[in-house]
């Protein structure tokens, strides 16, 4: 899977390996791509109990992944992260 491809947390769990052990797959997707003034509370709840939270957050770093909570961080969240991660 090409990672410009992604669009969707439905599109991550249908791929393999860790993707595969996605828990938000098994919720609702919306949840992961409030809207603006909505609330990311419900998706990150999701993600503090998922077991590949760590790899799910790598993943989306690595991929600059723009849209959507992330590894239990939204967009603005992960922000930061990716300075740090490009300048290394
Ligand atoms: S950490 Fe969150 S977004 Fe990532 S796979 Fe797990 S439930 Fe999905």
């Amino acid at each position: 899977m090409n990672a410009s491809s992604v669009s969707t947390i439905a599109d991550l769990v249908h791929a393999d390996g860790w993707m595969g052990q996605a828990l938000c797959a098994e919720t609702a997707p919306e949840a992961f791509f409030p809207e603006k003034s909505g609330s990311s509370r419900q998706a990150k709840r999701v993600c503090r109990s998922c077991e590949v939270r760590a790899e799910c957050l790598a993943y989306a770093l690595e991929n600059h992944e723009r849209f959507g909570v992330r590894g239990g961080l939204s967009e603005r969240e992960r922000r930061p992260l990716l300075l740090i991660a490009d300048a290394a």
